[in-house]
């Protein structure tokens, strides 16, 4: 199963809009045992779209197109799709009365423009796109296929979980493909390598094992194919609970889980509610806890204390702690847990103290700097990062670790 992906769009070639849809797809693609072949972005041109769709037929058995399908003069995508197959274009009722319906539910008018938008090539069978006005656009050319979505990134995504991949599944794959995945925090890609170096050296040639980094935290999946599903899962069963057996304390979740919904788990077994006290993170991990549905069953609030008078006055870090050590310091984190434990009224808190770049680093401090705590009323622990990255990486970085360390600290209680 080779795919060719074509992103159309002027906007993406001149770097206002960062394709961020085939890199969604390369993953999905990759969980069905598709290989990427190759990703092309065209103009928002005949010509371009034209020649990028005779390429990605003759590279590989499956193309799949977004971008260029809306109701703007300039998507001219299905146009050019028509024209290859040698295809006329034919009114799609069905379409039309799904927009009109749509369109009647918001109170707008149906346009000629959206009419048009209703014309598909006569050899399309369409895939209706409950997202949105647009819809998929299936082809069959000799074995192979080619599929047209539009652009906007949540349209593509259902389009290929509902309609596109569960038919690509059915009509290319051959062999059953199964997967674990398992979460990790707190160490890196290396040692982590290192510590199942053997499991992996002895994982049948049928099973892989990929390591998927980001920052602070690494994924592990395996994959295996063959001919049996029910023997495949269970053997990557067996694998998967030696795989956690091994690195046990870096594992926090399975199957793309969030930390910060492993933490709110844990939250919520133990009774415990949540506040953070926040500097360098501004917010962040405050914005990440409550990006979880049910949060508010655990997290209480956050005191995003930037400026030292709201550390003084907000959570109660005394004004000598501040200039004897500085807001970057372990005095001050410590402090700052304390005073979200009492002001927030919480079990458990989290503080975050740093210069995260590129400026404001010092020879006795220099940017990366940051200091993270975590506690509860009895104990509080903290820790010192050193970073390298760029603002926001480091931003996201700390949010990570200080998730995990809060989550390690409530266990280890
Ligand atoms: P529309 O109905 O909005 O015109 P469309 O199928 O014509 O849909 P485009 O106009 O190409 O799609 O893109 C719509 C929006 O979707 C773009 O403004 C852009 O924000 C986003 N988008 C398009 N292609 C990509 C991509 N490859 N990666 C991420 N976002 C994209």
């Amino acid at each position: 199963m080779k795919v060719h992906i074509i992103t159309v769009g002027d906007e993406i070639l001149i770097g206002q809009t960062i394709d961020t849809n085939s890199a969604w797809m390369g993953q999905q693609l990759n969980l069905i045992g598709a290989e990427v072949v190759e990703i092309t972005t065209v103009a928002d041109e005949y010509h371009s779209i034209l020649s990028g769709i005779k390429k990605g037929l003759e590279n590989a058995d499956i193309v799949l197109t977004t971008g260029g399908l809306g109701p703007t003069k300039d998507d001219i995508t299905k146009k050019t799709i028509a024209d290859f197959f040698e295809e006329g274009m034919t009114f799609h009722e069905e379409t039309f009365r799904r927009l009109s319906k749509l369109f009647a539910k918001f109170g707008i008018n149906v346009l000629e423009a959206h009419k048009e938008q209703c014309f598909m090539p006569n050899n399309a069978t369409i895939i209706n796109n409950d997202m949105g006005t647009a819809p998929g656009m299936w082809f069959e050319h000799g074995k192979k296929v080619m599929v047209s979505m539009p652009g906007v990134p949540y349209e593509m995504k259902w389009l290929m979980e509902n309609g596109v991949i569960p038919r690509l599944k059915e009509k290319f794959t051959s062999q059953p493909i199964v997967h674990r995945t398992i979460m990790t925090a707190g160490t890196g890609e290396s040692r982590l390598a290192k510590e199942i170096e053997d499991l992996e050296e002895n994982l049948p040639d049928y099973i892989k094992l990929a390591f998927l980094p980001s920052l602070g935290t690494v994924k592990l999946r395996l994959t295996a194919r063959g001919d049996d599903e029910a023997k495949l899962n269970e053997e990557l069963e067996v694998l998967k609970a030696q795989f956690i057996e091994r690195i046990d304390k870096y594992v926090y979740g399975f199957d793309d889980e969030k930390l910060e919904e492993a933490l709110g788990k844990i939250l919520k077994e133990k009774g415990l509610t949540l506040g953070t006290a926040e500097s360098c993170t501004g917010g962040y991990i405050a914005h990440r806890l409550t990006s979880i549905s049910g949060s508010s069953a655990y997290f209480w609030g956050s005191v995003v204390s930037y400026d030292n008078s709201v550390k003084m006055n907000s959570l109660n870090v005394k004004t000598a702690t501040l200039e004897t050590h500085g807001a970057v310091s372990e005095q001050t984190v410590k402090e700052m847990v304390a005073g979200a434990i009492s002001s927030l009224g919480v079990d458990v808190a989290i503080a975050t103290s740093g210069i995260m770049g590129p400026t404001g680093g010092t020879d006795e401090k220099p940017v990366g700097t940051i200091w993270v705590a975590v506690g509860n009323k009895s104990e509080v622990k903290t820790h010192m990062l050193s970073l390298t990255k760029s603002r926001s990486k480091n931003i996201e970085y700390t949010g990570n670790f200080a998730l995990n360390f809060l989550r390690k600290f409530i266990l280890e209680q």
